[in-house]
């Protein structure tokens, strides 16, 4: 996903021209906006945590990208991609180094399992709309 940072500041070509040449191949895309019921259920693992009710307020705050990425070794590849949640402690050259603000509004969200991979795609897809 790119977040609502990175499609307000005029991001969301840049970082799809990095997605495509680093090798992921788009199976389903999406530009939409989150309300703060289906941002809170995105998040809903992150429920308990501290930053909760300002993620959601965030993530909803603007439109966003949702995608499904196809790869070898597609969730570690694309963290490689993105760096560290903190910008401040993301690799030069990674999309969060270059595009992001803060350790909330950091451009992109990445799953982080095959698992949770299929769970998000389902979220925002339908099968009809995946090819
Ligand atoms: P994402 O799941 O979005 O790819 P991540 O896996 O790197 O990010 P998580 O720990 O899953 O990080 O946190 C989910 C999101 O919650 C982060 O991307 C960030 O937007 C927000 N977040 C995480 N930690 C904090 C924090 N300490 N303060 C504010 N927001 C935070
Ligand atoms: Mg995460």
């Amino acid at each position: 996903m790119i977040k609502p940072d990175a499609v307000s500041n005029g991001h969301t070509g840049a970082i799809l021209d990095d997605i495509i040449k680093g090798g992921f191949n788009i199976v389903a895309l999406k530009y939409i906006r989150l309300t703060e019921d289906t941002a809170g259920q995105f998040y809903a693992v992150h429920s308990e945590r501290p930053f909760y009710k300002d993620l959601v307020s965030f993530m909803s705050s603007g439109p966003i990208v949702a995608a499904i990425l196809e790869k070898d070794n597609a969730v570690e590849d694309f963290r490689k991609l993105i760096g560290a949640t903190d910008p401040s402690k993301a690799d030069v050259g990674t999309i969060r180094n270059k595009y992001a603000n803060s350790i909330e509004a950091n451009a992109v969200h990445g799953s982080d399992s095959d698992e949770n991979a299929q769970i998000e795609g389902s979220f925002f897809f339908t099968a009809f709309e995946r090819f």
